[in-house]
């Protein structure tokens, strides 16, 4: 029996254990210490910035560009719809409301047009602008950030890019993360590269950079006892973390050609593959880093067991959150993948092979159901015929023809 082959396996550079025992014989086990430091140079040098803060997550990551913001308990921010929970919660973290916004086909990303409808809307109903934006770079590819930026400047909205996925992806040869008025990145076990769990905030000066950091470490006053006058954050990065992050930058470039080899191997043997379309960069504008390789399935092919796709409830946690179970009521919600769709995530998981859904669009999550959304059906279409393949460091060739050849086994 193979190994089981993961979406996204983190794979170490090898040189992991020198950074950790270098700072463990200078006792550097704390919260923040110097790798934190050399961490954020490094990162800010591999992606041609500054002003970064290194945090405990991506997450994280995401609240605290919302603070330095200025979002305050009450407001508005938008943010795409078509993401993971992580994008999102922080705005509810904040006590502000997420208004969501769909997709346009090309990128899968924030639609602009629909965004600037989103604006004006939200101005006539509520008299106030929203006070963030945030577009995703969705399984790492990148949105149209020049025409979000143009309707944000327009509006004098902050632009917050949740680049968690796409790391050292590019729009028009710039690196995601460095556009916007914030950047954010994760490190993340099953990320581009991973710290064992972190993140960063690429902030827009050194200033908004110290702010951050204050925030992240309790926004303790400069007083001999402990004074507080706002609500601080216990979100710095740890000093082993850093370690081990600083170990996988040096392996970053490799990571990103390997994604780019997947895809394009996925490419070459998807080609004649009828009914299934692989994502790909919709123009040479988008260069995306294929952190997870998706697919799409004609709603139309015969996926072999569709007919019992859905015909339990799952006993584990797809994709094992931390192996603990929220049991399901039922097999579906009221919006889910196709049954072909299911039945082909069954059938690599039977042959040992992690595929999953697309994120489903925070506008059709529960958690979500109260709050305002500007829809135009292209996240929920997605969602339904959409398919994330493994496409880690430590995906062959042989098993990328392996994957193609259960594909085409499962649809034969
Ligand atoms: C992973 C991820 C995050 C959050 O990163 P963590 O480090 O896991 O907290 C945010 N947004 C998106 C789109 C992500 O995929």
């Amino acid at each position: 029996m193979r190994d089981r082959i993961l979406l996204c396996k983190p794979k170490m550079s090898g040189r992991e254990l020198d950074f950790i025992k270098a700072a463990l014989a200078e006792d550097w086990a704390v919260p923040m210490g110097p790798d934190c430091n050399a961490f954020e140079r490094e990162l800010g040098e591999a992606i041609g910035t500054e002003h970064i803060v290194a945090l405990n997550s991506g997450t994280s990551a995401v609240h605290l560009a919302l603070i330095a913001a200025g979002v305050k308990p009450g407001d508005e921010v938008l943010v795409q719809s078509f993401t993971f929970c992580a994008s999102a919660n922080p705005v509810r973290y904040a006590g502000a409301t997420p208004v969501f916004v769909d997709s346009e086909h090309g990128s899968w990303n924030i639609d602009p047009d629909l965004l600037e409808e989103a604006v004006k809307d939200r101005i006539a109903k509520t008299g106030r602008r929203p006070k963030a934006i945030i577009p995703v770079a969705l399984y790492g590819m990148p949105y149209q950030i020049d025409r979000i930026l143009e309707i944000a400047d327009r509006y004098s909205i902050p632009v917050i890019e949740d680049a968690a996925e796409g790391l050292g992806s590019r729009y028009d040869g710039k690196v995601l993360g460095t556009f916007g008025r914030f950047g954010v990145l994760s490190f993340n076990g099953n990320k581009m590269i991973t710290s064992s769990g972190g993140g960063a905030l690429v902030c827009p000066d050194e200033d908004t950079r110290r702010t951050v950091m204050w925030y992240a470490t309790q926004a303790r006053e400069s007083y001999p006892y402990y004074e507080h006058q706002v609500i601080g954050y216990n979100y710095r990065l740890s000093n082993i973390s850093a370690c081990i992050g600083r170990a996988q930058l040096k392996v970053l470039d490799e990571h990103i050609a390997h994604h780019r080899h997947v895809q394009a191997l996925y490419r070459e043997l998807l080609k004649d593959v009828e009914g299934v379309t692989l994502h790909e960069n919709p123009s040479p504008r988008y260069d995306s880093n294929f952190w997870l390789c998706t697919a799409t399935l004609d709603p139309d092919l015969h996926v072999r067991g569709q007919e019992k796709a859905y015909a339990e409830t799952l006993k584990g946690a797809v994709g094992g959150a931390a192996g603990v179970v929220h049991a399901a009521a039922a097999p579906t919600t009221d919006c889910q993948p196709n049954a072909n769709v299911e039945a082909l995530r069954m059938a690599l998981d039977a042959a040992s092979i992690e595929a999953r859904p697309l994120w489903k669009p925070m506008h059709r999550q529960p958690v979500y159901s109260d709050a305002p959304a500007y829809v135009n059906g292209v996240s929920e279409s997605l969602f339904a015929v959409g398919i994330c393949l493994p496409a880690g460091p430590y995906v062959t060739d042989d098993d990328v023809r392996y994957i193609v050849d259960t594909i085409k086994d499962a649809i034969g």
